[in-house]
């Protein structure tokens, strides 16, 4: 069925004013000024609301992450709605520190119940450590013949929870990755988990200066941790490379900067706003450990965390179409997810519509309501209807 989405205000991310959207057939068929002459269509007046790109979560623990500490620690799975309530219409999952109990095939197997449930859905093969664990044996074939798998990651340096890998090591990880998505035309990045180590960035420093791989191939994330971590990033960042803040919740007395606060600093140090992304961590762990490595805390990353920290920056003043550069356009230009993060004629129907409060009134994903007039539409064959708690 045809639906027409009329008098939206359009914002791209860029804002090109009020437009009519007609969809069909999982995409934007047209995006007119004036209102398309077709029949047999469902038309909804959008009355000058703002119509966004859906969300690119490019970070998130689809099978469930966490396991630092025990067993029972282990995260369970997100569900599909906490993406979708947070806006997020496409994720690309990773495995992290339990690259033991989980692996890729799970993972691959996530990315595709999560696409037939209706999202967009891909995964990086790999996790913290090193030799990656893959699913064909091979880092470059499974992003070459695995379609969800784009890249690998989320690898861990600077952590003490890493293989410690060496120079060497990282070079030929980000060479697969790179070549992989030269032949495959996906993302081809190495994604990098970043600790709180003291060596910081200085591994993909040397890696740019001593090789020929291009900056964006090294991808490191949870750059926020740290002021000084965020320092480096902004650094890193103006070398070509992107750079990922997590939106974890952020306490008074925590060394951590909240993911928007960290990108309004980045934009105020002259940073490209085209080269930094906010992904969630969503089914993550996230930890506390003392000095001998124990984990004295944990939280779990949640997708509606992303929500919050794009809300947060217009609530800062940060413009409409800044604010959502991090979740929808440059993940897409980092991942190569043509189609996603940016509202475009014949790109995906992956849209959310915003209320005067900046909350998420509908969400659609592939031309499918997920949330219509806050009220939740879709939900996971193994969902409740009290697995997600958020106000829908
Ligand atoms: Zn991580």
């Amino acid at each position: 069925m045809l639906i027409l989405l009329k008098n939206a205000q359009v914002f791209a991310p860029e804002n090109i004013g009020i437009r009519h959207l007609l969809c069909g057939g999982g995409r934007v068929l047209s995006l007119s000024k004036d209102l398309p002459n077709t029949s047999a269509m469902l038309t909804i007046d959008c009355e000058g609301r703002r119509v966004v790109p859906g969300f690119i979560d490019s970070h998130a623990h689809i099978t469930g992450g966490g396991g630092e500490a025990g067993f029972a620690t282990r995260v369970p799975a997100p569900f599909l709605s906490h993406y979708t309530c947070a806006g997020v219409t496409t994720v690309v999952g990773v495995l992290g520190t339990d690259d033991t109990t989980r692996d890729t095939r799970s993972l691959v197997a996530s990315a595709y119940a999560l696409r037939e449930e209706g999202l967009g859905a891909f995964c990086h093969t790999g996790g913290y450590h090193l030799p990656a664990v893959t699913l064909t044996g091979r880092v470059k074939d499974d992003i070459v013949f695995i379609d969800p798998v784009i890249g690998v990651g989320e690898v861990a340096i600077s952590d003490h929870r890493s293989s410690q890998p060496t120079l060497d090591e990282l070079l030929r990880l980000a060479s697969e990755a790179h070549v992989a998505g030269l032949i495959s035309g996906k993302a081809g990045i190495l994604h990098l988990h970043l600790g709180d180590g003291e060596r910081g960035l200085t591994l993909i420093r040397e890696s740019l200066a001593v090789s020929e791989l291009p900056p964006r191939v090294f991808n490191p994330t949870h750059i926020n941790r740290q002021p000084a971590l965020l320092e480096e990033s902004i650094g890193l960042a103006s070398l070509g490379s992107y750079v990922d803040a997590t939106a974890f919740p952020v306490d008074e007395a925590d060394d951590a900067i909240a993911a928007d606060v960290a990108f309004v600093q980045y934009l105020d140090a002259g940073g490209d706003p085209g080269r930094f992304s906010i992904s969630s961590d969503g089914g993550g762990c996230l930890p506390v450990f003392d000095d001998a490595g124990r984990m004295t805390h944990m939280d779990v990353g949640r997708p509606a965390e992303l929500t919050l920290a794009f809300q947060q920056l217009l609530t800062q003043g940060v413009p409409l179409e800044t604010a959502l550069r991090p979740v929808t356009s440059t993940p897409a230009d980092l991942l190569r997810l043509n189609g996603r993060g940016r509202i475009v004629e014949g790109g995906r129907a992956d849209l959310l519509v915003l209320d005067d409060n900046h909350q998420i009134s509908d969400v659609m994903v592939n031309g499918e309501w997920h949330l219509r007039d806050t009220r939740l539409c879709k939900r996971g064959r193994f969902e409740t209807d009290t697995d997600n708690t958020q106000p829908v």
